[in-house]
């Protein structure tokens, strides 16, 4: 579409001058030329098609990724411009897609983009909420929670005719088809299937984000993970998860016979990715409607087994599901029988009740049942899958060796480089050419201006430019002014205790009674947080109160707010990463060693010229390797360390917060005159508890460690600016491994053979 055609478009759709459209009208223009744009690459699928189905895709806001993957994004702009519009305005008219939560919906997002891009047959499969998680914002320093109402008039998901019968608990529904075209970077258009039900009605959420949990042909689809404190709860995401796969699988076995497939030979049709144990219910699902159209059951199993493949996101126990027993008999009758035959299998093969999918208390295992009856387990970094081989999944590895495999996660360069970061992205072109859009590989070109001054001069004059969007932007959306000549220490990710946002936390507490004795930090923190807890969650909201308190004392105290402040970004979602990440000075990944399974947040900061912070944990390890460890601050307990304590059962946090002059200061200082004078005094109180009597995540023996290596890098920073710039620039030079080109391209060769 050329410039003129594009121009002559927008004015027959809006039916005047662009100059007198409103944002909204141009919004809605630019949707349907998308769309139209993006039908153009859709391709016929011969062979075999990936079905990616996931509970979360956590995809962002689409317009401008789409107008940069259909080559359309700069005449958009420039166009705009010409009539005096602005492209980050029109960005605003957008609601963001509320479909996700974190890390691993935003894998889902990443992976449809690369799959789109390197030309492979590979569909998204999950639901249609209609509030998605919450909405979040801050009143009295506590987190409040409010349905995020995303899907307006225009929605990227369009509805279409086609419905499934999906049976709940013995009733018959009808799972209706929405479909989101997947643009690809100069590539063809792949499609994101989400389901939902006609009668959904909103009415029935009351008070925040509180609804019936009952009322099933209601509320189904209203909020991605429901609130499972209680059985209610609990049932529904069943609900949700079955009326998920059930049309996903009928969409499948659909699909494959009418390209021609006979179902005895769907393996070379259909491979489906189980993104974590959410969608584990499409194994008995499909062999369920195989078996109704005929095929033996054993038959079934096997070629369901060879469709099917399992990706494990975590070690940390209460996210590998297991429902009670009656659970799946009153939601899911048909599919028990099913589980119960594969449980069978299992336990006359291996008499083990470690691998059983069914345990002695009746609880049904998801993941037990995804590593037997799929032909491929990966982690999703290298340290993660050694875990899962070595400790977690050690019985299962024991048996099926041949079926663990890594696949280290990564992230679109288009969003998180091209999109976010224009002004870098123009520069690296300017240095080594616009090949590192498709091929990351090609940014390790930039390793030779590692000694060019001209050429940091410009990084630092980049990151300062970006730092001052920030700045503009949270000044307009909080009214927070903040020191665009301090470092900026960026934490934003999911609210947890594994993620330590905790030891953050005593650190900032730390640099407060310094600042008040007169040690000033080498130059001004601001440190910045992003985080939404799980509504259910009184630890991590208490975090976050903790958090929003410390940072309220310490507005108040002109003696310490010269020198530090704290930020925290409300309702922290992918518009608001991708303003954040591109700002950032320091990235703090310091999740307790073993726990975090990858993290993609590390890789968007150090594609954006970001230093890490970190632990030895996830991927943080390979970009450890990548950029060599003057290029990293890395701290605290190996993973070994940490397995080894947990095993011994022995660690004591008491002991070390008596042994500590430091770390008793930090926490006694949360009930403080000062705390409690800003805070509630229930919340500041319980989580002091915590950290003294329990703290189960291993704060306290990396606090001192953490402090040291934070205050070299502050120091660093401040002391000298060119080696800082030369180290950012090495990371970007490195990050190429990280994207998530690369590991789709090795999902494809080493798993789904596709196409
Ligand atoms: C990348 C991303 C995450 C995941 O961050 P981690 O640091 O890997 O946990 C979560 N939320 C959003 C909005 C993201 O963009």
């Amino acid at each position: 579409m050329t410039k003129k055609e594009l121009e002559n478009k927008l004015i027959e759709l809006c039916k005047k001058n662009i100059k007198s459209c409103s944002y909204e009208e141009l919004y809605t223009a630019l949707l349907n030329i998308t769309e139209e744009e993006s039908a153009k690459h859709v391709e016929a699928v011969t062979g075999r098609k990936l079905y990616y189905i996931s509970a979360e895709f956590l995809i962002g806001k689409l317009l401008s990724n789409n107008l940069i993957n259909l080559g359309l994004y700069d005449d958009v702009k420039k166009l705009l411009e010409a009539n005096g519009k602005s492209m980050a305005e029109l960005e605003e008219t957008e609601p963001e897609p509320s479909l996700g939560n974190g890390g691993l919906g935003r894998l889902a997002a990443c992976f449809l983009d690369s799959l789109a891009t390197l030309n492979l047959p590979g569909d998204g499969i999950g639901l249609r909420y209609h509030c998605g998680l919450f909405r979040q914002n801050f009143n009295n320093n506590l987190q409040n929670e409010t349905p995020d109402f995303w899907l307006g008039d225009d929605s990227w998901a369009k509805k279409t005719e086609k419905v499934y019968p999906v049976s709940l608990a013995g009733k018959n529904y009808e799972a209706r088809l929405y479909k989101i075209a997947v643009t690809g970077y100069e590539g063809r258009t792949n499609c994101l299937n989400l389901f939902d039900l006609d009668t959904i009605d909103p009415s029935v959420i009351g008070d925040g984000i509180s609804f019936d949990k009952n009322d099933i042909e209601k509320n189904l689809t209203l909020f991605l993970y429901p609130d499972d404190s209680d059985d209610a709860g609990r049932i529904l995401r069943i609900y949700q998860q079955y009326l998920m796969v059930s049309a996903g699988a009928q969409m499948i076995l659909e699909d494959a016979v009418e390209r021609g497939s006979d179902l005895h030979d769907l393996a070379d049709y259909a491979a489906v990715q189980i993104n974590d144990t959410h969608p584990s219910m499409v194994i008995p699902e499909l062999i369920r409607l195989l078996t109704e159209k005929g095929i033996e059951f054993e038959e079934a199993v096997e070629i369901v087994t060879k469709v099917c493949a399992y990706t494990n996101h975590t070690i940390l126990a209460e996210a590998l599901e297991k429902w009670p027993r009656h659970f799946l008999e009153t939601v899911v009758p048909q599919l028990m029988p099913i589980i119960e035959k594969l449980n069978h299998i299992v336990c006359d093969k291996y008499n083990d009740q470690a691998v059983a999918i069914i345990d002695q208390w009746q609880n049904v295992h998801m993941a037990n049942m995804d590593i037997h009856f799929t032909h491929s387990t990966n982690g999703v970094a290298a340290l993660h899958t050694e875990i899962l081989k070595n400790s977690e999944l050690n019985h299962f590895y024991r048996l099926y060796p041949e079926r663990f495999n890594n696949k280290t996660n990564g992230i679109t360069f288009r969003r998180w480089l091209l999109k976010c970061n224009p002004e870098l992205t123009a520069y690296i072109e300017k240095l080594i050419g616009p090949g590192f859009k498709k091929d990351a590989s090609e940014l390790e070109k930039l390793a030779a201006f590692a000694d060019d001054e001209k050429v940091l001069k410009q990084i630092m004059k980049i990151k300062k430019n970006n730092k001052k969007a920030f700045a503009q932007w949270l000044e307009a959306k909080q009214g927070i002014t903040v020191n665009e000549n301090s470092m900026f220490m960026i934490q934003s990710k999911r609210l947890h205790e594994y993620k330590r946002q905790q030891l953050n936390l005593l650190y900032l507490i730390h640099q407060y009674y310094e600042i008040k004795a007169g040690h000033l930090p080498k130059k001004p923190i601001t440190a910045v947080f992003g985080a939404k807890a799980a509504p259910a969650y009184t630890i991590a909201k208490d975090i976050i109160h903790a958090l929003l308190t410390l940072s309220e004392v310490i507005a108040a105290d002109p003696e310490v707010s010269k020198w530090l402040q704290i930020v925290f970004i409300e309702n922290y979602n992918v518009a608001a990463a991708e303003k954040m990440i591109p700002a950032c000075d320091l990235s703090e990944q310091i999740s307790l060693a073993s726990k975090e399974a990858s993290g993609t947040g590390n890789m968007k900061f150090m594609l954006n010229g970001a230093l890490t912070l970190g632990t030895m944990d996830g991927a943080n390890v390979e970009i450890a390797e990548a950029v060599g460890e003057e290029n990293i601050y890395i701290f605290g307990q190996s993973s070994n360390q940490v397995i080894r304590r947990y095993a011994q059962g022995d660690y004591c946090a008491k002991e070390w917060y008596e042994a500590d002059s430091n770390i008793k200061r930090a926490i006694n200082f949360l009930t403080s005159e000062a705390m409690l004078g800003a805070g509630c005094a229930d919340n500041l109180y319980r989580l002091q508890n915590e950290l003294i009597y329990k703290d189960w995540f291993q704060t306290l023996p990396d606090f001192n460690a953490y402090v040291v290596r934070k205050n070299q890098a502050v120091e660093d920073y401040a002391l000298n600016q060119k080696d800082w710039a030369k180290r950012a620039l090495i990371n970007i030079s490195k990050a190429g491994q990280f994207s998530s080109d690369r590991t789709i391209a090795e999902y494809n060769d080493e798993i789904w053979h596709l196409g």
